[in-house]
């Protein structure tokens, strides 16, 4: 099959790869600037956030979640993942962004003024687009840093926690000692499941939000949930799980995993791009922090893979604001196509 793009598609100003907070951001702050924009996801629009768990809370207040100027109206003093999912979705709408959903880039080939950008749809089928600048907002999400222990492939254990509705009555081991691994633990408690929570560390990670660190410990303290900290799981069988802890190997019951342990950006795709990544430096992609280009001309980063493994430094209220910088850069430079040729 053909990987050319469709005759009838011209070539755009910027292809942003990643529809989620960051990507729409720049999208919009490019189309704002005068600039053709496509924007690419590997599924829905925020489509991270369509994966987040389904009851969860934002940690930060409504405007800070805020991108193109449209107020984010909400009751709460924290919006939910629903709320934002509108929210994110009306602003699509407003800005009538030309998002290809359900395509997953796979490579890009070309060069600064012609990049062609080679996408699979849902049925592996190929497509290409082309574009003279890309922006690459791929976050986090999509690669758990795993374990790499015995089990830990087996279907009941996973690196993403959604719901507690289907872990009733049962023994739910949950790894990690972040927010996300306090709040799958007390949701799965205040829902009926027997749970408990196992951290390398001596104590829960001090990033856990003022709010939900007393609950987590309380619970804790009060054997509400078993919690086993300086211990990691060894193995993972179908009925139960090996600790290892201070006091040596503990083999509890076990019927399901949640491993949230954190994900990491596709360093791979980076790479493939011709991104260098700072090795002795968490492996920061190369990128002038002014006009967020990567070392590769033409290609600019934004949102978390800017930041390498540091995941806990880019947010939504931080990435928001990279689509100005790169649309500052695009103004600078004269991207029309007189330009290129
Ligand atoms: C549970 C949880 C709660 C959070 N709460 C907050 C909060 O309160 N406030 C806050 O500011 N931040 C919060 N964050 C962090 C925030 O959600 C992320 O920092 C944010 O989503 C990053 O936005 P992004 O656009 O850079 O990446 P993402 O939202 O991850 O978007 C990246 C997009 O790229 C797409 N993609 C990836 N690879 C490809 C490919 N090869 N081809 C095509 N598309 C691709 C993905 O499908 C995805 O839609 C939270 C995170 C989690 C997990």
């Amino acid at each position: 099959m053909s990987e050319q793009p469709a005759p009838s598609e011209a070539i755009a100003d910027l292809a942003v790869i990643g529809a989620g907070p960051t990507g729409m951001a720049c999208a919009i702050e490019a189309q704002r600037a005068g600039f053709t924009v496509l924007l690419i996801d590997k599924g829905c629009l925020c489509n991270s956030l369509f994966h987040y768990p389904s009851n969860m809370t934002f940690f930060t207040t409504p405007e800070l979640l805020e991108i193109g100027d449209i107020p984010f109206p909400s009751p709460n003093q924290k919006p939910g993942r629903d709320e934002a999912l509108e929210y994110y979705r009306k602003v699509a709408e407003h800005y009538e962004l030309d998002v290809r959903q359900y395509e997953t880039v796979e490579r890009v080939t070309g060069s600064d003024g012609d990049f062609s950008i080679h996408t699979v749809d849902r049925f592996g089928r190929p497509i290409s687009h082309r574009a003279r600048k890309l922006v690459i907002a791929t976050g986090y999400y999509d690669l758990p840093n795993y374990l790499n222990i015995p089990g830990e492939e087996l279907s009941k254990v996973s690196h993403y926690y959604n719901d507690p509705h289907p872990y009733y009555g049962l023994d739910v081991v949950v790894i990690g000692g972040k927010n996300s691994a306090a709040i799958a633990a007390l949701d799965l408690w205040r829902h009926g499941a027997r749970v408990t929570l196992v951290h390398r560390g001596p104590e829960l990670h001090r990033h856990v939000k003022y709010w939900i660190l007393p609950d987590i410990n309380n619970r804790i303290k009060n054997g509400e949930i078993a919690g086993y900290f300086s211990s990691i799981v060894i193995r993972i069988t179908e009925d139960d799980v090996t600790l290892a802890t201070p006091d040596g190997e503990r083999i509890l019951p076990n019927q399901f995993v949640f491993a949230l342990t954190g994900y990491q950006p596709d360093f791979k795709f980076l790479e493939a791009l011709g991104v260098r990544l700072d090795e002795a430096n968490d492996r920061c992609p190369a990128c002038d922090p002014d006009t967020l280009e990567s070392n590769v001309p033409g290609i600019y980063l934004a949102g978390v893979v800017i930041a390498g493994e540091r995941t806990n430094e880019i947010f939504i209220e931080n990435g928001r604001f990279h689509g100005k910088q790169i649309a500052t850069d695009l103004l600078a430079r004269n991207i029309s196509a007189a330009a290129f040729d």
